[in-house]
């Protein structure tokens, strides 16, 4: 085997395609993305807020951005199903790495976080962002907000984290969001919600009971009907999914989404204007058998393919 058959995370001479290389062993990136700070002809950056200081229940989430990077290695095929095709021939995706702040600053977290943002948009890429804890959401809308304006939220969690509280935490930060005008509640939808919260806000809400009952591809339709042709920005709190499949988790919750579900209503967004996404609360301390990590690098992987298949070629 030759020395350019792995660490194409360091090593690889073209941003685009995909190197099949040793699942097991390596320089770890996101989807063996190039590991970079150079932005130029970037198309999507891709970069880990390892920050868990906002948790009500068990912190680790800090640890999710290495443990989904790590996941993502047995990804790395080329077509992804059922797309079929490989998003890589189509983007620029990098790793960026992870946002840095001083954790002795909980505060300082959000404007690190903000002002890197600010300068990926800058240099005319889009966010992939791996949490961290779900606060990690309100700096990166407020930088894609100064971008775009207010924008649809489609939201994916077990929690609807509107909650009225003048705390700043990961259950209270889209109603600060809201509160700085950074959401369009009214072409925004929470989905697999199963968690009480007597406000709505506004937002037109499915929860995980209404999932199983409508099945993935109406709630995808409800998403749609939604957004419209505004923009989105989409969040995936993995506490969405059940903790059968996803115990990796700081506040689980029983009754939620399987995968498959999950998966389908991500597809069923093709051909909405998603701006930005992340995908947040992986706490790889509580998870078994890396099945946790595995689902947060899986439903990111099908974000890029939706962004891919607005490039050529059909959605699924
Ligand atoms: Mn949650
Ligand atoms: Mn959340």
């Amino acid at each position: 085997m030759s020395d350019q058959r792995n660490d194409g995370a360091f090593a690889a001479g073209s941003p685009y395609g995909t190197r099949p290389e040793s699942t097991y062993g390596g320089a770890l990136s996101f989807m063996r993305r190039r590991y970079t700070k150079d932005l130029a002809g970037v198309d999507v950056a891709v970069f880990g807020v390892p920050s868990d200081l906002a948790t009500s229940n068990r912190p680790g989430a800090r640890f999710g951005p290495r443990a989904v990077r790590q996941a993502s290695a047995q990804l790395v095929y080329g077509p992804v199903w059922p797309f079929g095709f490989d998003p890589f021939e189509r983007l620029h995706v990098v790793d960026w790495g992870d946002v840095a702040f001083d954790d002795g600053y909980p505060e300082r977290m959000l404007k690190a976080v903000e002002a890197h943002a600010d300068r990926v948009l800058a240099a005319g890429a889009s966010l992939l962002a791996l949490g961290g804890d779900h606060l990690v959401s309100l700096p990166l809308l407020r930088a894609h907000a100064r971008r775009h304006g207010p924008l649809c939220l489609v939201h994916f969690d077990a929690h609807s984290d509107t909650w009225r509280e003048e705390a700043l935490n990961h259950g209270s930060m889209f109603f600060h969001a809201l509160g700085e005008g950074l959401l369009d509640p009214e072409h925004s939808i929470q989905i697999g919600i199963r968690t009480h919260n007597a406000e709505t806000h506004g937002f037109q809400i499915v929860t995980a009971t209404e999932v199983g009952r409508l099945g993935p591809g109406a709630v995808a339709e409800r998403a749609r009907q939604a957004v419209g042709a505004r923009k989105a920005y989409l969040t995936f709190d993995i506490d969405c999914l059940d903790p059968s499949v996803a115990p990796g988790t700081g506040t689980p919750v029983v009754g939620g989404l399987g995968t498959a579900q999950a998966r389908e209503i991500l597809w069923g967004l093709a051909g909405l204007d998603l701006v930005g996404m992340d995908v947040v609360e992986v706490a790889p301390v509580y998870d078994v058998g890396e099945i946790t990590a595995l689902a947060a690098a899986t439903l990111a992987l099908d974000y890029l393919c939706l962004l891919a298949s607005r490039r050529g070629g059909g959605p699924v």
